[in-house]
């Protein structure tokens, strides 16, 4: 199968990466002309609402899919007759963060207690409501912590205004939860549904910076029911991420992802078949393979600079993972998994390769 990919960067390239043992060839869509992917198949470069492009995509493929939510789905929509998954309503329905929130209301998925803002009245009114501080958002083209400010005071009022654009923005109440957990979920053309073990995760201003796998986590069941509504409402085919807060026992949705997910990487080796070949298999219509997770396993970003590969590798269980992207403050340029047979030889791991190369601890 010829796959048509929309997104160059590493999620592309590792579905790339996945795809190739299965047959797979690919043709990617980005508007960076060194898109890290494209060293893995032919490429496409130009803006994703060019139609001219698109229709081309399409036309040398035999399905479409995506790496990234903010694309055009309005692009995607006006051409006929493309076969595209996941659905084209996964992806406009998170391209909004008011229509995300709506439909967690209509699923009965509990989330965070929010507003829509369209000036200084609405913040003001979302303040009364919710007490601050309170988070405010753009509704759309967010992502990594980007297009998002804690407003704490009335001077962060007019200043996240000011910086986010004073429309089309949502004032969340800000969460003080316990815990950050996603779920990594598939579904097949024939509505097989799997889901991988629960991910536990860290933020840094936004940004993953680690994500350790829970096989036995005792919110696995509620977090795997709340995301399987979510996949059989929108038909869903493809990878999923839902992410959660967990705070006073219950989980709160915070967002949806329409595609493979930072906090699943771990399960390229830590997982009998990963979220990245998973998600190939259901849009080309292939059965899914086991979620199984093989041991205990954790991720950890690499953000903003490669580390020297030499003394990790030295490291059991270790597998690093560069994506060939020029360093840049805040960028995702790699990612480590670590692996191991029991939860303590993990601990015992990461403690190591966090001592050993103490500047993992905030960049990786
Ligand atoms: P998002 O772009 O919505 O995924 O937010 C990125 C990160 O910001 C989340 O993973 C949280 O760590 C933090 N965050 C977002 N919304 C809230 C909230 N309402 N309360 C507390 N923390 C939040």
């Amino acid at each position: 199968m010829r796959l048509g990919i929309l997104g160059g960067g590493q999620l592309a390239r590792m579905l790339a990466l996945a795809g190739y043992p299965l047959g797979f060839r690919f043709l990617f869509l980005d508007p960076a002309p060194d898109a890290c992917a494209f060293p893995l198949g032919e490429a496409l470069h130009g803006a994703y609402d060019d139609l001219d492009l698109l229709a081309q995509l399409a036309n040398d493929t035999d399905k479409l899919t995506f790496e990234f939510e903010n694309i055009s789905a309005a692009a995607l929509q006006s051409l006929s007759g493309i076969a595209l998954d996941p659905p084209l309503e996964a992806l406009s329905i998170k391209k909004d963060r008011n229509s995300e929130k709506a439909l967690f209301q209509e699923l009965a998925i509990p989330t965070t207690p929010f507003r829509t803002v369209d000036g200084p009245e609405d913040l003001a009114a979302a303040v009364q409501a919710f007490g601050r501080p309170v988070v405010l958002k753009t509704r759309s083209q967010g992502y990594d912590g980007k297009g998002q400010r804690i407003v704490r005071d009335a001077n962060d009022d007019a200043r996240a205004l000011r910086e986010l654009g004073e429309h089309r923005l949502i004032a969340e109440r800000f969460i003080p939860f316990e815990r950050e957990l996603s779920v990594i979920a598939v579904r097949g053309s024939d509505g097989a549904q799997a889901f991988y073990p629960i991910s536990e995760n860290t933020h840094d201003n936004g940004i993953l910076v680690r994500a350790e796998s829970r096989p036995l986590d005792p919110m696995t069941e509620r977090a795997c029911a709340l995301t399987g509504r979510l996949l059989e409402r929108l038909q869903y085919v493809g990878t999923l991420a839902l992410e959660f807060f967990e705070y006073e026992g219950e989980l709160l949705a915070n967002e949806f992802a329409p595609r493979v997910h930072n906090s699943g990487h771990w399960t390229i080796e830590g997982a009998e078949t990963s979220q990245f070949e998973n998600h190939l298999r259901a849009v080309a219509g292939m059965p899914l393979g086991s979620t199984a997770a093989l041991g205990a396993v954790a991720m950890r970003n690499c953000i903003g600079t490669i580390p020297d590969p030499a003394p990790l590798l030295r490291l059991e269980g270790v597998h690093a993972h560069f994506y060939g992207k020029a360093p840049r403050p805040g960028r995702k340029l790699g990612h480590i998994t670590v692996r191991a047979r029991s939860e303590d030889e993990l601990a015992a791991r990461l403690a190591k390769l966090d001592a050993q190369l103490p500047s993992f601890r905030f960049s990786c």
